[in-house]
């Protein structure tokens, strides 16, 4: 039989079943998830809707879509965050991993990192030349410009990790 975790809202009204695995799990910082959570955002597992099984409450979840994003599925009662993606018509749910009674075994990766902080920005600059000293002085007098990863790393600009979906 596969292997299951139960979930809950905070006043114990809703309670769900997600059957294992979780295709993937990530951290989303993005301006809906900070608002709906009022805090750093939301940890969430993906996982096919057809695994997720709400056991009790059902009439208790609201759905709120905001303009652009994800809906926001919650408890109407106590306001816990439960579920997003495309509830609860999608193929897929994105679901709470805060509301989860047990180990949800997936390791969430952080979601929309746009910048890296400038510390390591200045160690990718220095490790940045695809070219060893002279070839790359050469290669940037004949092309007179850098190559385009270059810049982009010495912008700041690179994109570390391969999430860029956001709820
Ligand atoms: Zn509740
Ligand atoms: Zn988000």
């Amino acid at each position: 039989m596969a292997e299951t975790v139960g979930g809950s809202c905070l006043c114990g009204g809703v309670r769900f079943e997600v059957t294992l695995p979780f295709t993937r799990a990530i951290h989303c910082h993005c301006s809906r998830c900070r608002k709906h959570s009022g805090a750093f955002g939301l940890t969430v597992g993906h996982v096919p809707m057809s695994q997720v099984h709400v056991l009790q409450g059902e009439e208790l979840i609201r759905v709120f879509e905001p303009p652009g994003g994800r809906v926001k599925a919650f408890c109407s009662v106590c306001g816990s965050s439960l579920f997003g993606g495309a509830w609860p018509d999608g193929e897929m749910a994105a679901v709470r991993l805060g509301a989860l009674d047990d180990d949800p075994q997936v390791r969430p990766i952080a979601a929309r990192v746009r910048r890296l902080p400038r510390t390591v920005g200045r160690v990718a600059r220095r490790r940045a030349p695809a070219l060893p000293g002279r070839a790359a002085a050469a290669h940037t007098r004949k092309t007179g410009r850098q190559s385009l990863r270059a810049r982009a790393v010495s912008r700041g600009r690179v994109v570390r990790g391969s999430a860029t979906t956001s709820e």
